[in-house]
């Protein structure tokens, strides 16, 4: 038998990302340390050397559209037995090793506490296969079996939380995630995310502004810091100082940044959610006027099926808070319709409460059973036929608030960071408000990274369309 030999001089890799935020940071990560490494970073698989899933298990949706782009791989595989196929994140952690299983030609197993070392046995895997026997495609099968030699690592790693902190950036890259924090202790009952990213650890205050001071060198004029419960970050960890949690302690220490020009953060947790983050959000210039805040239901019963620890009330009475701390706050939650027992009922105090909040924008999900959580167990699932019924009628809903939000701008100024090239027309430029709304304009590429004010034309359902402003003012 010949010997396949792989080591072309610059190794390829493509990575796709499944999921939240949190995902695309982890993905920037892995990207970071293989290109330290002289890998190059390719925009499609057929181009690749190593192809990376960094997947999402929130939804079944989002699991399987993994596992099937994983299943639609393997013929890639059997026509170029050198490439190198893995598998990281929250699926990967879920379901370890069985992935192997129906998947032969997968040789990486990452979980979400392990991104650091993908580089290494990204590497290792290389060596392995540069020694591997040849073998002729229609031979594939068999050979996959008799030589594995996958690696997977879904262990705990103390210490992981700090090891997201590397990033490429783009030419003039405006904006840019910062990862605080990794887990969650809240066990709702719905989340399999306690299961897949464990339990909450955070960075210390020096190295996420050592991060954020560091991208604002390199051109950053915004920053999203991320976690699961973000609000609650460093509460296991760090003392409160003058009655101000140590999520406020940092909000503080980021807003120093000089060059910084915004601040954001997500997803909060209405419980945590207390009178010094409101001053916070008063207080602090550079935090944008935004807060994503997690709804779930406006039912009381199925708040406190779903483990949520508040009331549809308190909710209410915080969104308040938060518009009254500072004017055009914008508001935009999560909610999902369907969860077991949910009945006509719930659902009406669901769809009233977001008929009387009237948010900026809504994801609306149809509850998914996932693998290890209570509600999963329930016996009360609702019909899926219902559930779209819900998450319809909802949507028109959300819909019809998001316009309303984006009409009252129309015909004002509005302050825009210009992130690049609109995605639905490459000739346009696109940005965000403060807001976080996008804005269509048409504008020089001179202005990518930078703050334009931008008079609001007209708007659709989620974009607003203007015009630079050469002198006047913003007033959002
Ligand atoms: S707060 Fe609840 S929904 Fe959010 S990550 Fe934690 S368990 Fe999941």
């Amino acid at each position: 038998m010949g010997v396949y030999c792989f080591r072309p001089s610059m190794p390829k890799f493509f990575i796709k990302t499944y999921g939240c935020q949190m995902n695309e940071r982890d993905s920037e990560q892995v990207a970071h340390s293989l290109i330290a490494r002289g890998y190059e970073r390719v925009e499609h698989e057929t181009e690749a050397d190593v192809v990376l899933l960094n997947t999402c298990s929130v939804r079944d949706m989002a699991d399987q559209k993994a596992l099937g782009k994983m299943g639609m791989l393997g013929r890639l595989a059997k026509e170029r037995p050198h490439m190198l196929f893995g598998f990281l994140g929250c699926t990967a952690q879920a379901r370890g090793e069985a992935l192997l299983k129906n998947l032969p030609h997968v040789d990486l197993v990452v979980g979400t506490q392990k991104f650091h070392r993908v580089a290494d046995y990204v590497e290792e895997l290389v060596a392995r296969k540069a020694a591997r026997p040849a073998v002729a495609p229609y031979q594939l099968d068999r050979a996959m079996d008799d030589l594995r030699f996958s690696i997977v690592d879904i262990a705990e790693e103390p210490g992981s939380q700090s090891t997201i902190r590397d990033q490429q950036l783009a030419p003039r890259q405006a904006t840019a995630f910062v990862s605080i924090m990794q887990g969650c202790n809240m066990h709702c009952t719905f989340c399999i995310v306690p299961h897949t990213r464990g339990a909450e650890r955070s960075r210390t205050v020096a190295e996420i502004v050592g991060e954020a001071r560091e991208l604002v060198a390199r051109g950053v004029k915004e920053v999203t810091l991320l976690g699961q419960i973000v609000n609650l970050y460093g509460r296991h960890e760090f003392p409160k100082r003058e009655g101000k949690s140590t999520f406020v302690q940092l909000l503080e220490a980021v807003n120093e940044i000089e060059g910084l020009e915004r601040l954001r953060f997500t997803s909060p947790h209405p419980i945590g959610f207390r009178d010094d983050l409101i001053e916070a959000i008063s207080s602090l210039p550079k935090l944008a006027e935004h807060v994503h805040l997690p709804l779930q239901s406006g039912s009381n019963k199925i708040l406190k099926a779903m483990h949520r620890g508040y009331t549809a009330e308190k909710y209410v009475d915080l969104v308040h808070r938060i518009r009254h701390a500072r004017e055009g706050m914008a508001i935009t939650t999560d909610i999902i319709v369907g969860f077991p027992g949910e009945t006509e009922e719930d659902y009406k105090q669901t769809r009233d409460l977001v008929e009387e909040i009237q948010f900026d924008n809504a994801f609306v999900f149809r509850y998914s059973p996932r693998r290890d959580t209570p509600a999963a167990e329930v016996p009360d699932q609702i019909d899926e036929h219902i559930k779209e019924q819900r998450n319809q009628d909802l949507l028109r809903v959300v819909n019809e608030s998001t316009r309303r939000s984006g009409q009252r701008l129309v015909g004002r100024s509005v302050e825009v960071l210009c992130e690049g090239p609109s995605k639905t027309n490459p000739a346009r430029l696109m940005g965000r408000t403060r807001t976080n709304k996008i804005v269509v304009f048409e504008g020089s590429e001179k202005l990518i990274g930078e703050i334009v004010h931008i008079h609001v034309q007209h708007a659709n359902g989620f974009s607003l369309y203007g015009a630079q402003l050469l002198k006047d003012r913003s007033t959002f």
